[in-house]
């Protein structure tokens, strides 16, 4: 679940067209028209990614909403037994948390997934996830959606990529002992146990922030 608090608004006098908030927006909100950025409020989850990507022009403020929207969806309202196949063949516990910013679980992407979200930004806007930081809730939601049927367009050119020095295609197991070491916030390591322990398959790895580009 994620509490929508804030929008953002732009300054035209200070925004140059440069596009690098359409660039790092999770759900298109922010579109650059005729070298002016433009913010369609109801797509904004408020993650402020725009703002720090425009930190050198200083464009972009936040407009605090008069009244806070919450993105969730109730996994209640889709059929179990598609919900829990779904999360399932993506090698996910219906349980698992895959968004820490949000607390959202698998089910509830599955869930939104099977509501009719078809693409990343859809999925964002019913769920939440994607709405903060990113880096967590990307890989299991692009990997639901595929096995959904939905396998969004990925070109590493859309992708930032973190840790540095992983690339799309990449499984866990890919990642080298000398990365692993250096990223510990990202328990490559034990994250690798644990796919070992529980007989899971080693799946691609997308520790990313999607990027949209023009
Ligand atoms: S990043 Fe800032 S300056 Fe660049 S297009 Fe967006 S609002 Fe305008
Ligand atoms: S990047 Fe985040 S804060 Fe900026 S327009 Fe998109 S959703 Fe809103």
């Amino acid at each position: 679940m994620l509490v929508v608090d804030h929008v953002v608004a732009v300054d035209e006098i200070k925004c140059i067209g440069c596009k690098a908030c359409d660039r790092v927006c999770p759900t298109g909100a922010i579109v650059t028209v005729d070298r002016i950025a433009r913010v369609d409020e109801p797509l904004c989850t408020g993650c402020d990614k725009c703002v720090d990507a425009c930190v050198d022009h200083g464009a972009i403020t936040l407009l605090p909403l008069a009244t806070a929207r919450t993105l969730r969806t109730d996994f209640r309202t889709c059929d179990p037994v598609a919900l829990e196949a779904l999360c399932r063949t993506a090698q996910l516990d219906p349980d698992d948390s895959v968004c820490p910013c949000t607390g959202t679980k698998a089910r509830e992407i599955a869930a939104a997934i099977l509501n009719g979200a078809h693409t990343v930004e859809a999925v964002t806007l019913q769920t939440g996830v994607r709405g903060a930081c990113s880096i967590w809730c990307s890989s299991p939601t692009v990997r639901l959606l595929e096995i959904a049927g939905f396998p969004p367009a990925i070109e590493e050119k859309d992708w930032r990529l973190y840790p540095d020095g992983v690339d799309p295609k990449m499984s866990l197991s890919g990642i080298s002992e000398e990365i692993a070491a250096r990223y510990p916030e990202y328990h490559l390591v034990e994250n690798r146990q644990v796919l070992a322990t529980e007989g899971r398959v080693d799946l691609p790895f997308f520790p990313s922030i999607m990027r949209k580009t023009k």
